[in-house]
């Protein structure tokens, strides 16, 4: 392993420049021992101001950059994210618990989306050319844009935000959750090291910080993932200077297994598609309804699946699960799966011995409950998964939508026309069949009702960073 240097060098980027912050320092805590593991610096509203302002100037020149170059940068930003991945992929562990093969996917997919967002070209849709005339529809850059991300996957969702935004040509600055800012701070020094001062910068603090920048009149959009009660907020927030938003928020996904599932094939895969970074994953799978004739017998499968986990730190080779991110949600889910068993649930794992240290939950297998119950109800986030038993399919599928959030949704079956037959009834975003929470570049992603508000990914999430412009020419 790499020596980390962790003496100051969690710097702020404002101007082109890396500097400390006018509110001291911020203790990043290492979920897998609960102790600090670094600090870095704690910007100022003084300083988020001064951010805008540089990032303003900077998109002067910036939107007038050739299509081409800024497509050469991009790929220069991931050839730097190559050459740290391995310093990049320990810093999610340390800030974030996940175990390091994961981490290195995390690196792995910001290397991936940020290639393909560099090959992809804006469109001119020319919607009349005659003699006399020629209308175009062209795209142009919105200005500054402000990205607010949230913990659990900390690089790749940055990269999410910022690669799309740059490419069509605007300027962007970061605010990073104040759990995990250390590999986003990372990212934008080496964005940093490809364009112009003020084109990408970042500004670390807590929700104060956050809403300093998202309020501000001069950004013209804010690209958001975090929770919905946030989202709202913002939203709101928005509304005097009519901001644009790309608001990526929580999910409670349903996956519904149809009963001739062939349960050896796809226990481990629902395990994985659940339990994805403990299942601090907004697209995890997190109510899973399996028919009476199959539920005990898949249910056990999962629980053999979840004691064969071994928790510990992210940098041990043996840990194939890490902890909880912070200290609060620890105490949410525990509260979750606590009251769950109060009203009768069972959980049928989670006994193996956990580490001393750090927020340590075992992938818990939850039966005998129904949507009476707050763990299935809310969104849990956390390493619990509640197995819910259906009779007919078309009640599994009122209960899967009976959710106010809509983000994915998954049927499981050997039978793909009548996977599909009900893959189309379930209200969300994305809808997967025999897998969940798989994501790629060139695929949208969105959530429909309270997940959120437009979508990222592929053409339509560029199309998001652009502000569509008609263009008259009278050829006479
Ligand atoms: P959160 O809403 O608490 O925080 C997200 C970010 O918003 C943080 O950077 C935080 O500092 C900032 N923030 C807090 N208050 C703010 C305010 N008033 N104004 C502006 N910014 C503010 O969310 P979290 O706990 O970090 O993340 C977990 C949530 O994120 C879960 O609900 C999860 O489902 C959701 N999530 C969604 C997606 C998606 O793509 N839909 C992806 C990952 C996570």
């Amino acid at each position: 392993m790499q020596q980390l240097n962790m003496q100051n060098e969690f710097k702020l980027i404002i101007d082109g420049q890396s500097c400390l912050g006018e509110q001291g320092e911020l203790d990043i805590i290492n979920p897998a021992t609960g102790t600090v593991a670094a600090s870095c610096a704690k910007a100022s509203v003084a300083q988020v101001n001064q951010a805008i302002a540089a990032a303003k100037q900077a998109f002067k020149s910036w939107q007038r950059c050739p299509h081409e170059e800024r497509k050469n940068i991009l790929n220069k930003i991931a050839d730097g994210i190559e050459k740290h991945a391995e310093t990049l992929a320990e810093l999610v562990v340390l800030e974030q618990g996940k175990p390091l093969a994961l981490a290195q996917m995390e690196v792995q997919g910001a290397i991936g989306w940020t290639r393909y967002t560099a090959s992809l070209d804006l469109p001119v849709d020319v919607l009349e050319d005659s003699e006399q005339k020629r209308i175009e529809r062209q795209y142009q850059p919105l200005g500054v844009v402000a990205s607010i991300t949230p913990w659990n996957w900390p690089l790749m969702i940055a990269v999410w935000h910022i690669m799309p935004a740059l490419r069509a040509g605007n300027v962007v600055i970061n605010k990073p959750s104040e759990f995990t800012p250390l590999a986003t701070l990372k990212l934008c020094e080496i964005i940093q090291q490809e364009v112009p001062a003020g084109v990408i910068s970042i500004v670390v603090g807590d929700g104060e910080i956050g809403e300093a920048l998202s309020t501000h009149p001069d950004i013209k959009k804010v690209v958001f993932t975090g929770s919905t009660k946030t989202g709202q907020h913002i939203m709101s927030g928005s509304v005097k200077t009519l901001k644009h938003l790309t608001l990526e928020l929580g999910g409670n996904d349903a996956g519904i297994v149809l009963p001739d599932s062939d349960l050896d094939q796809i226990a481990q895969r629902i395990f994985n598609v659940a339990f994805l970074n403990a299942g601090q994953t907004c697209a995890a799978l997190k109510r899973l309804y399996v028919h009476e004739s199959q539920y005990d017998a898949l249910a056990q499968k999962l629980a053999e699946i979840a004691n064969a986990q071994i928790l510990g730190d992210g940098m041990a080779s043996e840990t194939t699960f890490g902890p909880v991110q912070n200290q609060m949600q620890y105490q949410k889910v525990k509260a979750l799966i606590a009251d769950a068993i109060t009203q009768g649930a069972k959980a049928l794992s989670g006994d193996q011995a956990l580490p001393e240290q750090g927020y340590f939950i075992a992938p818990t297998i939850l039966t005998g409950l129904d949507e009476t119950c707050r763990v299935v109800q809310e969104e849990q986030f956390g390493p619990v998964l509640p197995i819910l038993k259906y009779t007919s399919i078309d009640d599994a599928i009122a209960r899967a939508n009976a959710s106010e959030f809509g983000l994915g949704g998954s049927i499981w079956s050997s039978d793909l026309k009548a996977a599909q037959f009900y893959a189309a009834q379930l209200e969300c975003g994305t809808v997967w069949i025999n897998t969940h929470a798989e994501i790629v570049p060139h695929a949208p992603f969105g959530g429909w009702k309270m997940s959120g508000v437009g979508a990222e990914f592929g053409m339509e999430g560029l199309m998001e960073n652009t502000i569509g412009q008609t263009l008259h020419i009278n050829k006479v």
